[in-house]
């Protein structure tokens, strides 16, 4: 086994975490950069490229100690052309060639995918995917992200958007507007600021709740208030929590029905609810896949936190270089 390290990049619109990570998935040093995204986003890859010259050097190494870098982006990739399709808040143009900028600025081979993807790549190599070949990986966060891996590879789709479980529409009428342009999506309901509007509709009707007061203190509440609320045995919380369950329940069982996937795992912000989300999640998961299905498909709650998209970045160029 290689004693060098290979790169693994998370990039999002405010942060980019780095990480140097072994070729047996250990992080031997992880931090943060803040993302320079002014000047159509002509400083992010040369910024990252100073920054990893800098750790080495702080770290008493040279660039020799550094095979490959892998990099998750927040948009739709096309994966072998190492194109970004197109992306908000970075300031690039649509069809930027990500790839070949991060290769020029590092002088280091690179891989790029859509950073859910990469999450799901992370939870496969090291995480609660525990080595599956077969895994589905949704991101409960501000927004629902997704990654699909069949037989140890991602599904990419015609145009690099295949996986994205946050726009399954999930309420097909009257549902909630959703960013991607539709109404109804799973993110309106499941992501933490779906499950904050589906409270803020209930509390509009003048249901009793001690969300009310916090709203009054607070002038706002989080996902969290709400699922801690449930926990309380607040009726409306708990039937907001009800209706999140009811739904990623039954999406997740379209989903397994169709892929039959060894795991389902839960990440994101809201995964942190575990068993209290988990457990009743199941139930309706349970209700809705067939039989052959329910007997195989496992539900799990991620196990990498933050370190799902570094290390699945990492793994891509693992993977790649065919190491
Ligand atoms: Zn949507």
């Amino acid at each position: 086994m290689s004693t060098k390290w290979i790169v693994g990049v998370d990039l999002g619109g405010t942060t980019t975490k780095l990480a140097f990570v072994t070729f047996d998935g250990v992080i031997v040093h992880k931090w943060e950069i803040p993302t320079d995204n002014t000047d159509e986003g002509k400083n992010i890859t040369i910024n990252i490229a100073k920054t990893i010259d800098e750790k080495l050097n702080e770290l008493g190494q040279t660039k020799d100690q550094l095979i490959g870098i892998g990099m998750g982006a927040p948009g739709p990739v096309n994966y072998e052309k190492g194109i970004l399709l197109n992306v908000v808040n970075l300031g690039w143009p649509d069809n930027y060639p990500l790839k070949e900028s991060l290769e020029a600025a590092t002088s280091l081979p690179a891989a790029i995918e859509n950073d859910a993807n990469c999450a799901a790549l992370g939870e496969m190599w090291m995480g609660a995917g525990g080595g599956a070949k077969d895994l589905v990986c949704v991101t409960l966060g501000t927004g629902v992200g997704g990654g699909v891996i069949a037989g140890g590879r991602v599904v990419q789709g015609i145009n690099g958007a295949a996986g994205e479980i946050g726009h399954i529409t999930a309420v097909p009428t009257g549902g909630g507007q959703c960013n991607c342009g539709k109404t109804g999506c799973l993110e309106t309901v499941a992501s933490a600021t779906g499950i904050v509007r589906l409270a803020r509709l209930e509390l509009a009707k003048g249901l009793e709740s001690e969300l009310s007061a916090k709203m009054t203190e607070n002038g706002t509440f989080t996902a969290k208030d709400v699922i801690d609320a449930a926990r309380n045995n607040d009726r409306l919380a708990k039937s907001v929590m009800n209706e999140v369950s009811f739904h990623l329940g039954f999406v997740l069982a379209s989903i397994a029905n169709t892929l039959n996937p060894e795991k389902i795992v839960l990440g994101g912000g809201v995964s942190k609810a575990g068993e209290f989300l988990l457990n009743p999640v199941k139930s309706n998961f349970e209700k809705y896949a067939f039989s052959a299905v329910r007997d195989s498909t496992k539900l799990a709650l991620a196990t990498l936190g933050n370190d799902a998209g570094v290390l699945g970045s990492a793994w891509l160029i693992k993977n790649k270089l065919n190491q």
